[in-house]
């Protein structure tokens, strides 16, 4: 590419062939009408429909159009991860790619970066086109996630967000695992501000969101940002303590009285055998989450592994190790080279 874009548009992509044409679509009207150079970044999550041809038509069609294909599918925030460490805008823009967050929106973001803001985030207003335990769901890890972190991370606010090119930089600069993009937004400060939005329907197609994976994406939350359920065993140590203050001389004394109140053995043990021992196998489950993501950190494993990126051809693919501009061009299909990171 010639001139380098102001606007970088950055959309994850996994399996969503028949929205492409038309986020492309929106997307162009939208930064056409901005006057500005931009680009489109479109990470390939392993997607194993037809959504890879789609974009390497865009891509044979329009100079502005870059695609990264993963070598398998590494998850959403790794796909948008991806995106930001590919694009090249002075201004990056995160938009899920299935149409839920209007491009039109976009605007309103410029906006408020001319004003000076260096994180501009989209917060939904309303939700459309959602299941009530979606929403309801989604309301509560909001919530939850404000309260028990240490970081202010703004309610009902997806990655639909406005990043400049500063923060965009400390971003990338932070390699951390089981990524929560949005905490980390926030981490990093600047001037942030945001603006309301309608959260449309799906254009096409099914969420890629199963509750399996909305779990993992709450935890990761939680324990990236906070030591809060750390803590929660001090609470029920204290507990159990006072119930044992309380309850060892009152069964010592009754016993020693010799008075008619008997325990008897089986319920009694059973009943509070189950008790302490659930609450105990909860703190080691908690205590696994941090132990496991530690365990991520100190492997050191890449974030994802790129297959190949489809680009019109370069005039030169400028300070890039050989692995990684072989697969910078689009006849390199089929080239099996593996560039990571
Ligand atoms: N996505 C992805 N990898 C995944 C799951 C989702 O790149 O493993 C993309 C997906 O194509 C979409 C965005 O992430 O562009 C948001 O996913 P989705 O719309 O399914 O989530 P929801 O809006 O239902 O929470
Ligand atoms: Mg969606």
């Amino acid at each position: 590419m010639s001139t380098r874009p102001v606007i970088s548009v950055v959309a994850p992509v996994y399996n969503e062939e028949p929205i492409i044409d038309e986020l492309y679509r929106r997307l162009a009207a939208v930064l056409d009408s901005t006057g500005e150079p931009w680009e489109l970044v479109m990470v390939n999550d392993g997607s194993y429909d037809g959504s890879a041809e789609k974009m390497r038509a865009l891509v044979e069609r329009d100079p502005r159009v870059r695609v990264v294909n993963f070598a398998r599918n590494f998850g959403h925030q790794n796909a948008v991860t991806a995106g930001l460490d590919h694009a090249r805008g002075d201004a990056v823009v995160i938009i899920d790619a299935d149409l839920q967050d209007p491009p039109e929106v976009i605007l309103q973001l410029l906006e408020k970066w001319r004003e000076g803001y260096q994180v501009v985030y989209a917060v939904r207003s309303e939700r459309r086109g959602e299941s009530w335990f979606k929403k309801f769901t989604a309301k509560l890890f909001y919530r939850l996630i404000y309260r028990i972190t240490d970081v202010n991370i703004p309610v009902d606010t997806g990655d639909f967000r406005l990043m400049d090119r500063q923060v965009v930089n400390a971003l990338n600069s932070m390699r951390e695992h089981n990524r929560f993009i949005r905490g980390l937004t926030s981490w990093i400060g600047f001037r942030q501000t945001g603006v309301t939005y309608v959260r449309q329907e799906r254009f096409a197609g099914q969420t890629k969101y199963p509750l399996r994976k909305m779990i993992r994406f709450a935890l990761d939350a939680i324990t990236g940002f906070s030591y809060f359920p750390l803590q929660v065993a001090i609470y029920a140590s204290l507990l159990f303590a006072l119930i044992a203050i309380l309850a060892i001389p009152i069964v010592a004394l009754l016993r020693l009285s010799g008075s008619n109140i008997q325990f008897e053995g089986q319920a009694t043990t059973l009943v509070v055998l189950l008790l302490v021992s659930s609450f105990q196998m909860f703190f080691f489950f908690i205590l696994g989450q941090y132990v496991a993501r530690i365990y991520d950190e100190v492997r050191q494993r890449p974030l994802y592994v790129v297959a190949d990126v489809w680009e019109q051809q370069p005039e030169q693919a400028q300070g890039m190790s050989d692995v990684e501009a072989a697969g910078r061009t689009i006849p390199a299909a089929g080239d099996n080279k593996v560039a990571e990171e």
